[in-house]
């Protein structure tokens, strides 16, 4: 049976020949976008509800393709992690951030997210430290985030390396929460310091009452474990104002900032929004 599957006739038609030398060309061409410098890292405001204040930004990787134009993180870095790059990428993302932001007032954090596969060299907490001391930066304002998808595998490389990463004082997000499927039993697992409320809750708590009532809960959990929740992907001010209602300590979205540019960035740190 195995040989009379449709894979080797249909490897050799040319539909999917085209959709292999694609597959190839992206890879290539992902490989030298590093040391061509093709890559840029945009800051997404992080707003505090109770003040207005902007207490921290998001570090969102962009790659500029001289053909090809932008291409979304969502498509490049699930490739990256594939052909082996991430590791390398994930690394300047951390110090191009930690670079950045040491500028910033001192009350002001970066958050930069870290894949799954980061972990498996074992040294992350050698690359953070070696990012924070190149750039000045305190260990207090930098946030890594996290999704569940790290936590699966070898989880105790991954606590050891998040402990060892927490003592110098580097706070841990979990990112994406409530779509994985062990949400809650890695909240109690690992040490995080922070909840990012997925944006799939935060836009469909419109019209959704089981999604209004899963963002209360999720922020009293988060509140009771001493954590702080953000919601992601706030659009609308309607969604400010239900996020307001259930207690979420901050926003990220479209409605209170894009992802900017680094000297953008830096220009909207000391402001204060009205939210
Ligand atoms: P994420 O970590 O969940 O990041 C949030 C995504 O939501 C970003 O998409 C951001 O631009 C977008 N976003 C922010 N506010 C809104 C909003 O109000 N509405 C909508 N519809 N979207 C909003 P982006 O920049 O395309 O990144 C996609 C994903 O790629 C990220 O999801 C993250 O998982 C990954 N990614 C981005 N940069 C890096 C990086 O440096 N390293 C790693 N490992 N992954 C990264
Ligand atoms: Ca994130
Ligand atoms: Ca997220
Ligand atoms: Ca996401």
């Amino acid at each position: 049976a195995k040989r009379e599957g449709g894979g080797v006739r249909s490897f050799f038609e040319p539909g999917m020949n085209a959709e292999v030398e694609k597959k190839r060309e992206l890879e290539i061409d992902l490989r030298r976008a590093l040391p061509l410098k093709q890559f840029h890292v945009e800051y997404q405001p992080q707003v505090r509800l109770s003040s207005g204040r902007v207490v921290g930004f998001e570090a969102l990787l962009r790659w500029r393709h001289p053909l090809r134009g932008p291409v979304s993180p969502s498509i490049f870095i699930p490739v990256a992690e594939r052909i082996g790059l991430i590791g390398t990428i994930g690394e300047w993302v951390l110090r191009t951030a930690c670079q950045s932001a040491a500028p910033w007032p001192a009350d002001i954090n970066v958050a930069v997210n870290v894949s799954p596969l980061q972990f498996r060299s074992l040294d992350l907490p050698e690359k953070v430290v070696a990012a924070l001391a190149a750039s000045g930066l305190p260990p207090s304002r930098l946030e890594l985030e996290i999704t569940e998808g790290a936590l699966l595998a070898d989880t105790a490389e991954v606590l050891q390396q998040l402990r060892r990463i927490k003592a110098e004082g580097v706070r841990i997000a979990m990112d994406d929460f409530g779509t994985g499927f062990s949400s809650l039993s890695y909240l109690r697992k690992f040490p995080f310091d922070k909840i990012k409320i997925d944006q799939s809750f935060v836009r469909s708590s419109n019209h959704d009452r089981e999604a209004q009532a899963i963002v209360r809960a999720i922020t009293a959990l988060g509140t009771s474990l001493g954590m702080t929740t953000i919601a992601e992907g706030v659009e609308t001010p309607e969604q400010l104002a239900r996020m307001r209602t259930v207690g979420c300590t901050d926003v990220q979205g479209y409605l209170t900032g894009r992802p900017l540019s680094e000297g953008e960035a830096a220009a909207l740190v000391a402001r204060i929004l009205h939210v």
